[in-house]
């Protein structure tokens, strides 16, 4: 079957391919022929619960997949396939094309030095610029993501600054090497809500000055939807929907996606009753016949749904572009 992926008005930055990793062991893949798109300048989300995939996806498209991984597919940034390409294709894309910013700043920083150390490190190692001139640009860079001194934080230690703050440093790293394609995990999670605001605000800017191809993988449809193009969702594996964020957060066409949406609060509006969606994910150790979500889903019809797994196919289009749905009961609704 012909791998089906909306229409862009650009070609792709960054492409999975049916996409499919599975580990040793486990009684289903990891990720499970994957196929979605990120084009310059475009700002794509890929929404799910813990477990669903989203980071390995993320990775991926650094060449980073599990050790002893199987896979399948191929994930192309810049053209370049990642599966099965050698170390100087992949340092490439890290080193240049490629940046990513991860859940928790303190993870991603050595906490013995100092600010200025560890951006004009990077700089020197893989811009080739002098001490002087990475010093420079590691000032420009602060100054870029909105610190309010940038010449003093150069000087201070990781532990001097808050969450917020350190993660406009990270931001400010991963925009040194000039790259094209933004990589984002759930960077504003371990943040508050003010904050989180703020640090979306820097990276939404940064990728609209810049041009900037960014794929934001976060649990929270809301924040996707408030900040990104177009969004993917995930739900064990597998992309279950995709359409423009407009589309999708007006009229979820899957169940899973109407079910997170309904069980977060809303980012504006008035207070909401929540619904939780029944169930817990699918973990590895377990898979299903049919749809994955079958468990769990209040629309799942016994003899339909447990048969066969629903595949990637196109709904009817929403009024901002097109849409694909892997339901069963997509037919109907064509
Ligand atoms: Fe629910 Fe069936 Fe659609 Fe799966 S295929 S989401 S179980 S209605």
């Amino acid at each position: 079957m012909p791998l089906l992926v909306p229409p862009l008005l650009k070609p792709p930055l960054l492409s999975y391919e049916g996409l499919s990793v599975a580990l040793p062991g486990m009684a289903r893949p990891i990720l499970d022929g994957v196929t979605l798109s990120v084009a310059a300048g475009e700002a794509v989300a890929l929404v799910g619960e813990s477990g669903s995939g989203k980071s390995v996806t993320a990775r991926a498209a650094l060449g980073l997949l599990p050790a002893g991984a199987r896979t399948g597919g191929q994930v192309r940034v810049d053209g370049t396939g990642l599966v099965g390409a050698d170390a100087a294709s992949l340092r490439a894309v890290r080193t240049g094309t490629a940046s990513m910013i991860f859940q928790d700043p303190r993870a991603g920083i050595n906490p013995v030095r100092r600010i200025g150390d560890f951006l004009a490190e990077a700089l020197r190692v893989t811009g080739g610029r002098s001490r002087a001139q990475a010093d420079d640009r590691a000032l420009e860079l602060l100054a870029a993501v909105g610190l309010p001194d940038p010449a003093r934080h150069l000087r201070q230690y990781p532990h001097q600054l808050s969450g917020g703050m350190l993660q406009r440093v990270m931001i400010a790293g991963a925009l040194g090497s000039d790259p094209r394609l933004l990589l984002c995990d759930e960077p504003t999670t371990a943040l508050d809500v003010t904050t989180q605001a703020e640090i979306m605000a820097v990276l939404r800017q940064a990728q609209r000055d810049r041009g900037l191809g960014l794929l934001l993988i976060t649990h929270d449809l809301d924040l996707a939807g408030a900040t990104c193009d177009r969004i993917y969702v995930m739900y064990a594996g597998r992309i279950v929907e995709t359409g423009t964020a407009a589309d999708l957060l007006a009229a979820p066409r899957h169940p899973y996606t109407a079910g997170l949406l309904g069980s977060s609060p809303p980012l504006h509006g008035g207070p909401q009753r929540l619904t939780p969606i029944p169930g817990v994910p699918m973990s590895l150790a377990e898979s299903a016949p049919g749809c994955a979500f079958a468990a769990r889903c209040p629309l799942a019809r016994p003899g339909l749904c447990d048969q066969s797994p629903p595949p990637l196919e196109p709904a009817a289009a929403g009024q901002h572009g097109p849409a694909l749905v892997a339901c069963h009961l997509n037919e109907e609704k064509r």
